[in-house]
C-alpha cells in the first residue's frame, strides 16, 4: 500500500491510497483531476472513490472534474448541499459514525465529525494491507480517541508559539483568530497523540502546514520526541510505503 501526496496546504489538498492490486481511494478534490490520472497511469477503473472532508475550496475546488471523470465522491450532506451537488448521481452522501465499504470492498471507511468552522469529516480508513489509517484535516482538535491506528495522516497547521510571536507569523488578528478556532496546532496534536494508544502506530504524516505559522523541521522533531514514531511531512510528490508488512 502506498500513500501519495499530491498537495497539502491552503493552496490545495489531495492524497491517494493505492494498494498492491492498483485499487485506489482518493482523499479530497484539491488538485486538477489530470494530476491524479497521470499518477495512476490513467487506470481510472482502479479508483474506488474519493472522500471529501468539507466544502472549503482548498479541499473541494476540482470536485466537478472528479465527478465528470466518473469518480464517485463521498461527503456529508452539508458539504454536498453547500456545493449544490447533493442530487448528482456520482455523489454519495455519507453519515458520521457509520461504516462504508468501497466498490470492491477493499477499503472500509468510517467518517467522524471534526471541529472546524463548517461541517467537516475526518475518516478512519481500513485496508488489510495497511491496517487502520486516520485522516484528520481542518480541525481545532480531535473530539475522539482512536484505537489500533497504524498510520496517521493528520493536520499540523501552526504553532501557538509562532503565531503569537511578534514580527513572525500571521499578524492579521481576524485570520489569527479564525486559524486558532478551526485548525490543529502542533501543541494540540501532541495532546491528541498523548491521549491515544499509539502502540500499533508505524507512521505519522503531518499535513496542511501553514506557510507562515509553521516550521517543518521543528514540527517533525516535536512529534518524534513525544511519540517515538516515524514522522513525515506531506510534501507534494511524497510517496510513502504504508504496508503493514513492507518487503
Ligand atoms: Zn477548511
Amino acid at each position: 500500500m502506498r500513500l501519495k501526496v499530491f498537495s497539502s496546504s491552503s493552496k490545495g489538498n489531495a492524497y491517494a491510497l493505492i494498494d498492491s492490486k492498483g485499487n485506489s481511494l482518493l482523499l479530497e478534490c484539491g488538485v486538477p483531476v489530470v494530476e491524479i490520472k497521470k499518477f495512476l497511469d490513467f487506470n481510472l477503473e482502479g479508483i474506488q472513490g474519493c472522500l471529501l472532508s468539507h466544502l472549503h475550496g482548498d479541499h473541494s475546488k476540482y470536485h466537478k472534474q472528479y465527478l465528470d471523470s466518473g469518480i464517485h465522491v463521498a461527503m456529508g450532506i452539508e458539504t454536498a448541499t453547500g456545493l449544490g451537488i447533493e442530487n448528482h448521481h456520482r455523489v454519495k452522501i455519507i453519515e458520521a459514525n457509520r461504516k462504508y465499504t468501497s466498490m470492491l470492498n477493499e477499503f472500509t471507511v468510517i467518517p467522524v465529525n471534526m471541529v472546524h468552522d463548517t461541517p467537516c469529516f475526518g475518516f478512519v480508513i481500513k485496508h488489510e494491507e495497511m491496517g487502520n489509517l486516520v485522516f484528520i484535516t481542518d480541525s481545532y482538535y480531535s473530539p475522539f480517541k482512536f484505537s489500533n491506528i497504524t498510520h496517521w495522516l493528520v493536520e499540523a497547521n501552526y504553532s501557538e508559539g509562532i503565531i503569537d510571536s511578534e514580527g513572525y507569523g500571521t499578524t492579521n488578528s481576524l485570520v489569527r483568530n479564525r486559524v486558532l478556532e478551526s485548525h490543529m496546532s502542533i501543541e494540540n496534536l501532541v495532546k491528541l497523540f498523548r491521549a491515544n494508544d499509539m502502540s500499533k502506530t508505524k507512521n505519522i504524516v503531518l499535513t496542511h502546514l501553514s506557510d507562515t505559522n509553521s516550521n517543518e523541521k521543528e514540527f517533525i522533531k516535536i512529534i518524534q520526541r513525544s511519540t517515538g514514531k516515524m514522522v513525515h511531512v506531506a510534501s507534494p510528490g511524497l510517496v510513502l510505503d504504508i504496508s503493514i508488512n513492507p518487503f
